[in-house]
């Protein structure tokens, strides 16, 4: 898989869209359009982890010009997962229930434990690839199985997939999945915010269509602009980005069309939405995201682990996070308000190999990627 998470370009279409030519190029045309705000330099916000991983990995923010600021927002799925949504699967798996879920949750922090440290000590639980996987694996057993869903619209629909291809009645879902469109309204609205503009993640965009995007710019007066995952592709969503904001030009933009449509796929849509509906919950971190949820719809009760576990879950365990979770600033830096170099256990006492915060865990998560592609070695210090 690609850093977008779609099928990797053939090599010619990888190296049409990492041109350093036509890199250069946009570049000049970002330089130019920000040089009268170099002093006060014009702010976006993406919120994809991908987007983040492109952006570290090709360099790109190191040669942005000094009247451009890009910040990365809450685009990781994991690291949006919130603690007490990973207590309930620890919970779920302390019970003795077989626990399934992406490889990236494992050590996701919950309020004091993971389903690594659960596993540790001997909890079932076990990680899958798809969640086709998992309805296989409780197709092969008559025990209770219950798929731990994080990730957000574009994860989710492969969950309605198999929740609308007959599953077994041994199968149960613990959906912790997100729907991106209402974290971007808390974001736009944060006091002091300075976002004028947002790049959006080209393969949610996939799905929903450039349209999801519409109602937020009517209300926040800011653009959008959709991108996807090669250097040029940012390049080029950022300099359309500027230039919306140069001229005063609050408007959704495409500029993915080898992918994305204003309508999005439909069908993908209607399996979404038959299946999920949107609910508020909590954004680790963040705050409480109105219709930031994916929950489960009345019709899908019987494979609602929270309501089939209902008992288990009412009141479950929540020790007070360590001294060293404490001083984690995971929140503020997916709501863009600190970067992890301003994190004091940044790739001291937080790395890849000892994750103090959720944002360290994923692959999409900032803090891992400024640490894998930012060149810090780790100090060896603990806090
Ligand atoms: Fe949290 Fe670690 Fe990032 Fe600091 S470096 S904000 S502790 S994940």
């Amino acid at each position: 898989m690609s850093a977008s998470g779609l099928a990797p370009p053939a090599d010619g279409e990888a190296l049409r869209f990492r041109d350093p030519v036509r890199a250069r190029a946009l570049l000049r045309v970002l330089e130019r359009a920000t040089r009268p705000r170099e002093a006060d330099p014009v702010c976006l916000m993406h919120v994809c982890g991908s987007h983040e991983q492109a952006i570290a990995r090709f360099g790109l923010r190191a040669a942005l010009p000094k009247g451009l600021r890009v910040i990365a927002g809450p685009g990781c799925p994991v690291c949006v997962t919130d603690a007490p949504e990973v207590d309930e699967a620890v919970t779920l798996a302390e019970r003795g229930l077989r626990v399934l879920t992406y490889g990236d949750m494992l050590r996701v922090p919950g309020s004091a434990r993971s389903l690594a440290d659960a596993r540790a000590e001997g909890a079932r639980v076990e990680v899958v690839y798809s969640v086709a996987q998992a309805v296989d694996a409780a197709r092969a057993c008559d025990e209770e199985l219950v798929f731990f869903a994080t990730g957000f619209e574009t994860t989710a629909v492969a969950t309605a997939a198999v929740l609308l291809g007959d599953p077994p009645p041994n199968f149960s879902v613990l959906s912790a999945h997100k729907y991106i469109p209402p974290v971007m309204e808390i974001v736009a609205e944060m006091p002091g915010t300075r976002i004028e503009g947002f790049l959006a993640a080209g393969h949610a965009a996939t799905i929903t269509g450039s349209a999801v995007f519409e109602p937020f710019v009517a209300r926040h007066g800011v653009p959008v602009v959709v991108a996807g995952f090669e250097p040029l592709d940012v390049l080029a969503g950022l300099a359309r980005l500027v230039e919306l904001v140069r001229r005063g030009e609050p408007r959704v933009e495409n500029a993915f069309p080898r992918c994305v449509t204003r309508e999005g796929n439909r069908r993908a849509q209607e399996r979404l939405w038959s299946v999920f509906e949107p609910a508020g919950g909590c954004w680790r971190g963040i705050t409480r995201v109105p219709n930031g949820n994916l929950r489960l719809r009345p019709a899908f009760v019987r494979f609602d682990a929270r309501r089939r576990f209902e008992a288990w879950l009412r009141d479950p365990a929540r020790p007070a996070p360590s001294p060293l979770a404490q001083q984690c600033v995971c929140g503020d830096v997916m709501a863009g308000l600190a970067s992890p170099s301003d994190c004091a256990l940044f790739g001291r006492s937080c790395t890849p190999a000892t994750p103090v915060g959720a944002c360290m865990v994923s692959s999409e998560g900032t803090c891992r990627i400024w640490h894998q592609y930012g060149g810090h070695p780790d100090l060896g210090v603990s806090a």
